[in-house]
């Protein structure tokens, strides 16, 4: 099963990118450019997800997520709000929009594909790949465990949640923000290095004699697991 995403954004070429980013993926993806045509298309069938434009025409993105958080069939469904820098960021953070989470225009694709799948891991992990593989690692999520060729990995629950967060983009390079974010919760007042020092824990417990080192350093940017993904 693969969760359905619907994309609510008047501006083309976003809008594209986001589908081909949400696609490549292994989501369905369905795109509305107006909030009443979202309505429409959610009245359809029920996504799994929302992303959500503020700035729209006509119907603005918070009177749709206004809309959809009154109905008791469409209350549940997470919505991601994407808006502009300054005022709506501020308002949208500091008031109860109903949105589940946001990011500022203009923001960074593997930060916005991050939240999604976070959301998603708690609304429908069923919807989400049981297995993650790259090379000779498995983790597998129903079972919670990890795998290395033949050999069980044990890892705290903390190495698990951020082995699962670098193996969901595999041969991208990831921040320390990032990975804090997506691990710890952008609410959670942990210092950068801890990231660090979680990593070498991982890899302690991931590596064994000569093993290859699943995990690269990029020097001031962060970290990269496995290869990047083969273009065709
Ligand atoms: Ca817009």
């Amino acid at each position: 099963m693969t969760a359905k995403v619907l994309i609510v954004e008047d501006e083309g070429p976003l809008a594209e990118l986001l589908r081909y980013n949400l696609e490549s993926e292994g989501f369905r993806v369905w795109h509305a450019e107006t909030g009443e045509e979202a309505e429409l298309l959610v009245r359809e069938e029920r996504p799994d997800l929302v992303v959500l434009d503020w700035m729209l025409p006509q119907v603005s993105g918070i009177e749709i997520c206004r809309r959809l958080r009154a109905k008791p069939e469409t209350r549940a469904i997470p919505i991601v709000m994407l808006t502009a820098r300054g005022e709506e960021a501020d308002r949208i953070r500091g008031l109860s929009t109903g949105a589940d989470d946001y990011v500022v225009k203009p923001f960074s694709l593997p930060e916005l594909m991050a939240r999604v799948k976070a959301i998603l891991r708690r609304s429908s992990p069923d919807r989400l790949a049981d297995v993650l593989k790259v090379s000779d690692i498995e983790l597998d999520r129903s079972a919670h465990k990890v795998t290395r060729g033949l050999r069980d990995v044990r890892l705290g629950p903390t190495e698990y949640r951020l082995l699962e967060f670098l193996m969901e983009s595999p041969g991208r390079v990831l921040s320390r923000a990032q990975l804090l974010d997506g691990v710890w919760g952008r609410d959670a007042f942990v210092d950068e290095r801890t990231v660090d020092v979680h990593i070498g824990r991982l890899r302690k417990s991931l590596i064994r004699g000569k093993e290859k080192d699943p995990i690269r350093t990029v020097r001031g940017s962060g970290y990269v697991f496995g290869e990047p993904p083969s273009r065709l």
